[in-house]
């Protein structure tokens, strides 16, 4: 019998594993899902929590919920990939073979490698909202919050999610409003982008928005350092933003299980074919979500899209063929914009966002780049969608891997 590994019970790994056992015959394919714990935690839910609209109890449940009969969950720290040996080995020393893998092992913050970040006011003064103890901690202060200045800031892409900095500011408007104290509250963005987003069209777009929101943008503010006691931001270019309240998305790394096993750029990440998703260095180790190095957004919904893809690649493979499918960066995004509404932005690695209705081209009922009230609803939805349709592997025909220009004007 021949075994496919999936190292990485995340939102991307779990959803291959179910594509997978719907495809491969069980009687020549065993399938093992391999993770550190037995906790999935649905990561956009993390947005919500610091507001309150989310408690713990919507963030997390049984990853073995999700594993469909016939894969198994394999529960261990992995230490290292060997794939000279075609196997991976735990921390414990134990082995766990396999004739095809797939790596998603997803992203992480590293607050650390910013001088001064974790230091003194860290958890006080200084937060992040990437992790469950970061969410919670920035709850708790802002549920005190009467005014000051709070400063969100974007240390350097790649990041996950990258329009959760600006979802966080637009909710932070919205809920300082409601508790009758956004005048008391200065809100600033400081990026080390040059603008306010990746994508020039999609940035025109939210400058205004968040122009009309009272929020000031400081771009391509590269930060140096921060002093935690003086509440102080330096940049590189001898630049300072001082806050009451910072709100970091700090840099990001890959698994560290990727650098010991020597299959890492100088991130971390996984150089990855940006089509067929099949690591570069490796015939039988294939990347998705997160872990790859490639342009593509780190977001679900881009792992959403390459699982199609390389559900397809990896059975052609097995079957002795070339990989046919081809991954063109497709991601789609609704950015919470705070009063009920939000935006939508599907674009891919060639074509930036643009205006039109999704997902029936001329209907929606979502609106692209633009706000709205549908919109948000699509966003609230997305906890319930992602629970019993993306991490069960369930076909969402009516979006499909490749981004469609039907429905888009420019
Ligand atoms: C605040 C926030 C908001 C977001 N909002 C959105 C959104 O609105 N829409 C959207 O599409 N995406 C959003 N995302 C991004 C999305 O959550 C991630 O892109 C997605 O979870 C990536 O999936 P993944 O499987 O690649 O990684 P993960 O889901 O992180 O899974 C990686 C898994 O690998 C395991 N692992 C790693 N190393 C090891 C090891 N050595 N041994 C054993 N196990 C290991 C980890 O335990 C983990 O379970 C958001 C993320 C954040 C943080």
């Amino acid at each position: 019998m021949k075994k496919l590994v999936i190292l990485g019970g995340g939102t991307a790994g779990t959803m291959m594993a179910a594509k997978m056992r719907q495809q491969l015959d069980p009687w020549s394919w065993r399938i093992q899902v391999v993770d550190r714990d037995n906790r999935h935690l649905y990561q956009p839910g993390l947005l919500f929590l610091p507001f309150g609209t989310y408690t713990h109890r919507h963030l997390h449940k049984p990853r073995s919920r999700f594993m469909p009969d016939g894969v198994e969950l394999v529960l261990g720290e992995v230490d290292r990939i060997e794939p000279e040996e075609n196997r991976i080995r735990f921390a414990d020393g134990t082995r766990l073979p396999y004739d095809q893998l797939i790596v998603a092992t997803g992203s992480r913050i590293v607050p650390e490698e910013t001088e001064g970040l974790t230091g003194e006011g860290w958890g006080r003064s200084a937060f992040d909202f990437y992790t469950v103890e970061g969410a919670t901690a920035l709850r708790d202060t802002l549920a005190g919050f009467r005014g000051g200045r709070v400063v969100v800031n974007l240390v350097d892409m790649p990041v996950k999610c990258p329009v959760a900095p600006l979802e966080f500011l637009f909710l932070a408007d919205a809920f300082f409003t409601e508790r009758g104290v956004r005048d008391d509250v200065e809100l600033v963005y400081a990026t080390s982008l040059d603008a306010a987003f990746t994508k020039k069209r999609c940035s025109d777009a939210l400058t205004g928005l968040i122009e009309s929101r009272g929020i000031e943008l400081a771009p391509s503010f590269m930060l140096e350092k921060v002093d935690g006691e003086n509440r102080v931001m330096h940049s590189y270019d001898d630049r300072t933003i001082d806050y009451d309240l910072l709100v970091s998305v700090p840099l990001h790394r890959g698994s560290p299980v990727i650098a010991r096993s020597g299959l890492g750029d100088e991130l971390d990440f996984v150089p990855t074919d940006r089509h067929t998703l099949r690591a570069e260095a490796w015939e039988n180790v294939w990347v998705l979500g997160d872990a790859t190095n490639l342009p593509s957004s780190k977001a679900g919904s881009v792992a959403h899209f390459q699982a199609e893809v390389l559900t397809e690649n990896l059975l052609a493979a097995i079957s002795g063929l070339e990989p046919p499918a081809a991954f063109d960066g497709h991601a789609n995004c609704f950015i919470e914009t705070g009063h009920g509404k939000a935006i939508l932005i599907d674009f891919n690695y060639d074509t930036e966002p643009l205006p039109g209705r999704f997902p029936v081209p001329g209907v929606g009922p979502f609106t692209l780049l633009e706000e709205s009230e549908a919109n948000h609803w699509g966003k609230m939805a997305f906890r319930w969608a992602y629970w019993n349709l993306l991490l069960k592997g369930a076909d969402l025909s009516s979006i499909g891997p490749s981004m469609s220009m039907a429905g888009k004007w420019s």
